[in-house]
């Protein structure tokens, strides 16, 4: 395959949005990926915290398959197997009662959006959506409005009405507080911005602040959530109980598939029209979804702690490494070199990461091996302390 076409067709058709890394990755398999040349990589980016159980994963494949080989779409005009029994495995594993499946985080983010809207507007007439600095939503007009990163807004206004930006703390959700706010909504691990850990015993506040004034509590768990962090949800980590939580990217190991989960009394916001989606909940999509969901396990939990202490005590040995943030397979380092200059580095030798901000990001699949963990951080100590 000559990737110099694949470089010179995507610089003639592809709507220039991206910055691209110089590689096109063919083939793979776990935590190995291949590129045009055949250059074996060790993946620590998963397609950004997607292809959870890595590359090719025989279980997800297989359920893929199989659902291909029976119909492939359908429309929510009708009932779906896969979209059920996924659902059904959300709803036992986290306690929601309500799921609306959409094809992407910033859908399923829309979808909460909506949600919040829908439940204060007709209880009490509000409809303000209190977010946080740094945070990350999507990319669609609402969940861009959401994202509190003013270098996101640049040229897209108008914005939508009714959005606050409030400091990751108590103090910060109090100025931005008002008789109008329905909801906040948070990450409890802010991925895109740098992988910040919001404080725990905020977030205890934060909870107890919305219970009792009846403000919806939304977590986005687009990037944090699906085992990621150690648990099913990151939110589990601090003890809280949200309203709303919102998922994606790692979800469908590989296919595109959003999930907005409704808790107790937001159970019942939506009826019949409030929203809808052709191709969300796509056959295809739930069948491999349902294969990553049953698979997270408390025993793979715990896999996953411990392979996030072991990657974050050696990480943080390395010379020029001043930082280490995130929890489980999800970690950010500050380093002293420019975090893409780090990044292409990594590749040159043959690790790919990503980067958020300033920060080096780490999302390695869940079943990366001992081996696998041993050769990135090889990797990462010669490109650092060179
Ligand atoms: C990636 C991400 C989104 C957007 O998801 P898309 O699938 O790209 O629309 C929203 N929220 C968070 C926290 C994310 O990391």
């Amino acid at each position: 395959m000559d990737k110099q076409q694949i470089f010179n067709d995507d610089g003639a058709y592809i709507a220039p949005t991206y910055a691209r890394f110089k590689v096109a990755f063919v083939r793979g398999e776990g935590s190995r990926l291949y590129d045009t040349d055949g250059k074996e990589y060790i993946d620590c980016a998963t397609g950004i915290g997607v292809n959870i159980f890595g590359v090719c994963d025989e279980e997800w494949k297989q359920a893929v398959i199989r659902q291909l080989g029976m119909i492939q779409h359908t429309s929510n005009l009708y009932y779906s197997l896969p979209q059920t029994e996924l659902a059904r495995l959300l709803c036992t594993k986290t306690g929601a009662d309500k799921v609306f499946f959409s094809n992407s985080g910033a859908e399923a983010n829309e979808c909460a959006i909506k949600a919040a809207r829908k439940y204060g507007n007709t209880k009490y007439g509000r409809n303000e959506i209190i977010t946080l600095k740094n945070s990350f939503h999507g990319r669609t007009m609402a969940t861009l409005t959401a994202t509190g990163q003013d270098e996101f807004h640049k040229y897209f206004y108008p914005f939508l009405e009714g959005f606050r930006y409030a400091e990751p703390d108590m103090n910060g959700v109090l100025s931005c507080y008002t008789d109008k706010t329905c909801a906040v909504m948070i990450e409890c691990i802010q991925g895109e911005s740098g992988v910040h850990v919001l404080d725990a015993e905020f977030l205890k506040e934060l909870e107890k602040f919305c219970k009792e004034r009846d403000i919806l509590l939304i977590c986005d768990e687009v990037q944090c959530g699906n085992g990621r962090t150690g648990r099913m949800y990151a939110y589990e980590h601090a003890g809280i109980r949200p309203d709303i939580v919102t998922t994606a990217k790692g979800l469908g190991g590989g296919l595109p598939i959003g999930a907005c989960l409704l808790f107790g009394k937001c159970a019942g916001i939506f009826g019949s029209g409030d929203h809808g989606s052709t191709f969300g909940g796509n056959p295809v999509a739930c069948a491999g979804a349902v294969s990553i969901v049953e698979r997270l396990t408390n025993e793979l939990f715990l896999e996953v702690q411990g392979k996030g202490a072991y990657l974050k005590t050696h990480l943080s040995r390395i010379k020029n490494v001043e930082e280490v943030t995130g929890l489980g397979l999800m970690i950010g380092l500050k380093t002293s070199a420019p975090a893409r200059d780090v990044a292409s580095a990594c590749l040159e030798k043959g690790l790919i990461v990503l980067t958020a901000h300033d920060r080096v990001r780490l999302l390695p699949p869940l079943n990366i091996t001992k081996a696998e963990m041993e050769q990135a951080i090889k990797i990462l100590k010669e490109v650092l302390e060179k």
